[in-house]
């Protein structure tokens, strides 16, 4: 779909040294409904990306050399593709020529955004994914050296370092978070975490809590209320210690039944409180076995994931990232 914005996500002050942008433009996407941006599929390195294929997760070659030694051991959640090796265009996306000549390429290109780029993030990939063709794929930054909220982080120097991550963790997920869920990002590369293992961590779980990528165990847990049937903390932890090791599953923990089935959203499997000590076990939205004494449930849930062909023994199971 085609639609037209006046491109208002500058700055004021901005606007009038941008005055390119201020112009109607067709959106390479639709900023009101989910879809992913259209992009062509090319390969980075016998790496496929863009078009079908996953939301691929970029190193730089730095943090790539650091984990090289042990890349053997892990899994699914290994670095795929370096960052110097990959072909990737940096552009200004208010660079009305450099986005030009970017469109008249006959080629797909990798591109993404300079990191000088003195824009938010968000706004700054929303403009490039509004002015390039929609068959160029996208590689999703957290940081640009030059935005906003970088300098605000740089004041904070003295800030304890648990608390750097979490802000660290914050602002990735809420950057490359918000963009994937706008449907914009073929690749993401986290480039505010120094440590090249926490880095690599924080790519997937971004991608996994978006739903671009499904790795381990998704739970959806009611907030519980005075309808709860049973203690919704334990439970969950309890579930959690059994199934946490499984890939692309998710599982729905809801107090009761009378609100807990319509707020599932797209769970594979249901724990639902049906009456005091008894649980309901849902495949999906359907409810498939009723009056399960509570000291059962979570093995009767086991043997539910089994006959559904998503279980694996914990032995089986891949290092699971947290
Ligand atoms: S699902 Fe039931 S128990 Fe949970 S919060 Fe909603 S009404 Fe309360």
């Amino acid at each position: 779909m085609t639609s037209t914005v006046a491109a208002g996500v500058l700055p004021a002050k901005k606007a009038a040294e941008t005055a390119a942008t201020t112009e109607d433009v067709d959106l390479s996407f639709d900023p009101f409904s989910y879809q992913r941006r259209a992009s062509e599929r090319i390969e980075r390195e016998g790496v496929g990306l863009g078009g079908e294929e996953l939301i691929r997760v970029v190193v730089p070659r730095k943090n790539y050399d650091k984990i090289a030694h042990k890349i053997d051991k892990m899994g699914d959640y290994k670095p795929e593709i370096i960052y110097e090796d990959a072909k990737i265009q940096e552009i200004d996306p208010r660079d009305a020529a450099a986005i030009a000549g970017l469109n008249q390429n006959a080629e797909a290109q990798f591109v993404t955004v300079k990191d000088d780029v003195d824009l938010p993030v968000i706004a700054a990939f929303r403009l490039l994914a509004a002015r390039v063709q929609p068959r160029h794929p996208i590689l999703l930054k957290d940081e640009l050296v030059g935005a906003v909220h970088r300098t605000a982080r740089g004041r904070l120097g003295s800030i304890a370092p648990t608390s750097d991550f979490l802000n660290t963790l914050l602002t990735a997920s809420t950057n490359i978070g918000s963009l994937l869920c706008d449907g914009i990002g073929d690749a993401v590369m986290v480039q505010g975490e120094d440590a090249p293992g926490q880095a690599l961590r924080l790519s997937y779980n971004i991608l996994q809590a978006a739903g671009s990528r499904i790795f381990k165990t998704d739970y959806v847990a009611c907030p519980s209320c005075g309808r709860t049937l049973f203690n919704l903390q334990t439970t969950t932890a309890k579930i959690k210690a059994a199934t946490s090791h499984l890939k692309g599953v998710k599982i729905a923990i809801m107090g009761c039944i009378v609100n807990g089935p319509g707020e599932m959203a797209d769970a594979d499997f249901g724990y639902v409180g049906g009456a005091p000590g008894k649980v309901n076990l849902y495949v999906g939205k359907t409810a498939v076995k009723f009056n399960i004494p509570e000291t059962e449930a979570v093995d009767r849930l086991k043997d539910l994931i089994r006959e559904h062909g998503k279980w694996m023994e914990p032995s089986a199971a891949q290092p699971v990232l947290v």
